[in-house]
């Protein structure tokens, strides 16, 4: 179990991070949100141990974690961390970055476990291909199934998929959670994308004003937004009567005291957004087909 307790960080003078408490159990997957500048990526360094605390703790099961101060070699066996930029050695190959660390007492067991992993990043296609020659994308993979070789237990993931086209995201994120969940490796995964949490995580921390200004599990946290910045992680929203509501949660009706007129539609796919102004107010709801500029709709909220 990791255990931050009451954990104060300052680069400088500032404190970046405030009094933040957090309990993440074995083999669960946390996700830390927040927008660009909050602290994600500050808080993973520090559960890794890389900068000395301004006060607090950091405990997985009895073991403190400790800072450069304190402790030499930055990282612990049971603990892998994947930065935002990750660093392979390029002159060798992906199957050799994947099992640098990997004992050679036992080639066939090495063999066999590079092998599940350049299955679940799916690389192995590119097994023998030097690393100097892959894509940025390519890259994160190989960063990824390298902390997995060791099989620690937990791994902290800071925006892990954010080098990696849409095109292969959704297969990628369910295959490396997925493995996670099945070999019972705890995760933290910092993002700013809501893909990367639905889904997935067991738990959710909103970092905003340097320390965590909501937590709970996604479908809750979703439900009951309580604030602006949690509601807008999930989607276009609207306020209305001093409640969040979503979009998707706005339907047309024949008649209610909800009238709009409607400025512009969105394509997006299986449904259209479109903005709408309600007495100078914008209202943004989904509905399944386009509207036209100057319609007048009535719409109504689905709970
Ligand atoms: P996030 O990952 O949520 O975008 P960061 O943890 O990277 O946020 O940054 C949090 C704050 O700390 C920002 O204001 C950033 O400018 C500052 N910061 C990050 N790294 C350093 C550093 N090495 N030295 C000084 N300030 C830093
Ligand atoms: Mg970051």
């Amino acid at each position: 179990m990791l255990q931050v307790k009451n954990l104060t960080f300052a680069y400088q003078k500032t404190p970046v991070l405030q009094a933040i408490n957090l309990t993440i159990n074995p083999g669960e997957n946390t996700a830390i949100i927040g927008e660009s500048g909050s602290g994600k990526s500050t808080l993973l360094k520090l559960l890794y141990g890389k900068y000395d605390l301004n006060k607090g703790h950091i405990f997985w099961n009895d073991t403190e974690i400790l800072g450069p101060k304190h402790n030499l070699i930055v990282g612990y066996d049971f603990m892998k961390y994947v930065a935002q930029e990750f660093e392979l050695m390029p002159f060798i190959t992906v199957e050799e970055n994947i099992g640098k660390h990997l004992s050679n007492f036992f080639p066939e067991e090495k063999k066999e476990r590079i092998d599940e992993l350049l299955t679940v990043v799916d690389l192995t296609a590119f097994a023998k291909t030097k690393v100097k020659l892959l894509s940025g994308g390519q890259k994160q993979r190989v960063a990824l199934a390298r902390a997995l070789a060791e099989t620690p237990e937990i791994l902290l993931l800071d925006e892990p998929f954010s080098h990696i086209d849409n095109f292969q995201k959704q297969d990628l994120r369910r295959n490396v959670f997925n493995y996670l969940k099945e070999k019972n490796i705890a995760c933290v995964v910092a993002t700013h994308d809501k893909e990367d949490v639905l889904g997935f995580a067991d738990q959710i921390f909103v970092l905003n004003n340097e320390s965590i200004a909501a937590q709970g599990k996604p479908e809750m946290l979703y439900k009951e937004p309580k604030s602006a910045l949690v509601a807008a992680f999930f989607g276009e929203f609207n306020i209305l009567n001093k409640t969040f509501i979503y979009a998707n949660q706005l339907k047309i009706v024949n008649k209610s005291d909800l009238k709009v007129t409607v400025k512009k539609s969105y394509f997006k796919g299986s449904y259209f957004l479109i903005e709408s102004l309600l007495e100078g107010q914008t209202i943004m709801f989904e509905h399944h087909a386009e509207l036209a500029k100057n319609d007048v709709v009535y719409l109504e909220i689905s709970k």
